[in-house]
């Protein structure tokens, strides 16, 4: 079956972009016959990949990605590796005990696994165990945190109220006046972690770059993959491809496109630094899901992120990412008026894989075929946990997240495309607009 083309992005991602020249890719340009074949290499590729090596290091492994690692949408992410990355904004969220326990059980192997990358492996990437604010500048934002605040309460997860002045401290901007710190998520460069991971992974694992799957056969013995100049025999096929999964004959037409999109300034001097006030690096998430996520990296760099749109085939144009940057802007200027000359070095926009129902995919799709996608808009700790998972299962494991993701409700289809993407259209605007100077 052939499989429709990967779409790339018309910008390149800060957090890549930082990281200097990068050598060529290595493609893949002949014919290879490997034990197992990982297609995608975002949090579940690259995770699913480290798992493959290490618990059969007699196998041949090879992972491929249509793009660069590190700069498709993984890396293009804020680098927040979230604990509890269910909504608790969310009215119902409280009532889900045993979704909640199995959410964090999944997420927190997801960030242990990532940590032992960062301690064993030597991944470096800026890793921060910091926690994150959820911060609020209006009285509804506010309300917002108040909900979150007795929801994490009736969950048991600890948290703390941090006052107007400190919040203002600590991210240097007079525009929040209440936030709440949640410990357990842990702050990163997502770019680094996932370039410096690939290259540390077991010597068994081989890694072809800018190596589209374009056909997939399945077959009795061997699966047969085609790329642009090679083709690659396998015996299992584990399909780490987000929203590509839908188009390789899996779970089609579930896949809700929707772009989100973030800019980052260059390396402030210190005189700016001092202008700002702000302490050191730190994550803000906003109260209203709407609203502008915003880091200071630990190399000084401004991060925001704000504006989702629907994404039609999988795409974003250069017209969308300059429409985010206007609005990227005007977030700026409220947060840091001092600064607002200096603009940002980089926009960029990333495909998040949402389902109508909040499901995702895990498991054994076809014979020797395994997929996990689904990010639902926190992929980081998840996409670790399940990329881990997935290849623990291609391996006959069991585990406590194996049977909490084999339970996991699958995506649904929901609405005709047209329908959906008016439906995401309206949404998506009406609810910026809503949240006004969270934004
Ligand atoms: C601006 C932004 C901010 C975000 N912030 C956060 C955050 O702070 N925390 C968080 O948890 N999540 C965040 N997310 C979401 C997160 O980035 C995703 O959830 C995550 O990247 C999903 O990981 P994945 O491995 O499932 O898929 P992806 O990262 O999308 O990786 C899939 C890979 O498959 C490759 N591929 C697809 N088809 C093929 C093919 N046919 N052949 C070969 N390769 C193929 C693609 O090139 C891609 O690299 C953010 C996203 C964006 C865009």
């Amino acid at each position: 079956m052939e499989i429709m083309p990967v779409h790339m992005e018309p910008t390149r991602s800060g957090w890549y972009a930082a990281l200097g020249d990068r050598s060529d890719a290595l493609s893949l340009a002949s014919d290879i016959t490997c034990d197992y074949l990982v297609v995608g290499g975002g949090w579940m590729g690259v995770h699913a990949a480290r798992r493959l090596g290490e618990l059969a290091p007699e196998a041949r492994v090879v992972l491929v990605d249509a793009g660069r690692i590190g700069d498709g949408a993984a890396g293009r992410c804020a680098g927040f590796a979230i604990d509890l990355a269910h909504n608790p904004r969310n009215k119902h969220f409280a009532e889900d005990r045993q979704g909640n326990e199995e959410e964090y059980h999944v997420n927190t192997e997801g960030i242990a696994y990532m940590r032992a990358s960062v301690e064993e492996l030597g991944v470096s990437c800026e890793w921060d165990p910091s926690g994150k604010y959820h911060a609020a500048a209006t009285d509804r934002g506010r309300r917002c945190l108040e909900d979150m605040s007795n929801a994490l309460t009736q969950i048991g997860k600890s948290h703390r109220w941090v006052a107007r002045d400190e919040i203002q401290s600590i991210t240097g901007s007079g525009h929040y006046h209440s936030a709440i710190h949640t410990p357990g998520t842990v702050l990163l460069q997502p770019a680094q972690y996932l370039t410096g991971l690939a290259a540390l992974l077991p010597e068994n694992v081989e890694i072809y770059e800018k190596t589209p799957v374009t056909g997939i056969e399945q077959l009795p013995q061997h699966h047969v993959c085609q790329t642009p100049s090679g083709q690659i025999r396998t015996r299992n096929i584990l399909l780490c491809n987000a929203a590509y999964l839908t188009k390789c004959g899996f779970f089609p037409h579930t896949a809700i496109p929707v772009y989100t999109y973030a800019s980052m300034t260059r390396v402030l001097s210190q005189e700016e630094l001092k202008v700002v006030g702000a302490r050191g690096p730190f994550g803000v998430i906003p109260a209203e899901s709407f609203g502008t996520t915003m880091r200071l990296t630990a190399d000084r760099r401004l991060f925001l992120r704000n504006v989702y749109s629907y994404g039609r085939g999988f795409q974003s144009r250069q017209s969308d990412v300059d429409h985010a940057r206007k609005h990227h802007q005007v977030a700026f200027d409220r947060r840091y008026p001092e600064l607002s000359s200096i603009g940002y070095e980089h926009t960029w926009g990333g495909l998040l894989t949402l389902s109508h129902n909040g499901g995702m995919v895990f498991g054994e799709l076809a014979d020797r075929v395994y997929g996990a996608a689904f990010c639902n808009g926190t992929g980081v700790a998840r996409g670790a946990a399940f990329g881990k998972a997935l290849a623990e299962l291609a391996l006959g494991q069991t585990s406590r997240t194996i049977d909490i993701l084999n339970n996991r409700p699958k995506p649904t289809y929901g609405m005709p495309e047209w329908l959906t993407e008016i439906g995401v259209r309206a949404t998506t605007a009406y609810r910026f607009f809503r949240a006004g100077k969270e934004t």
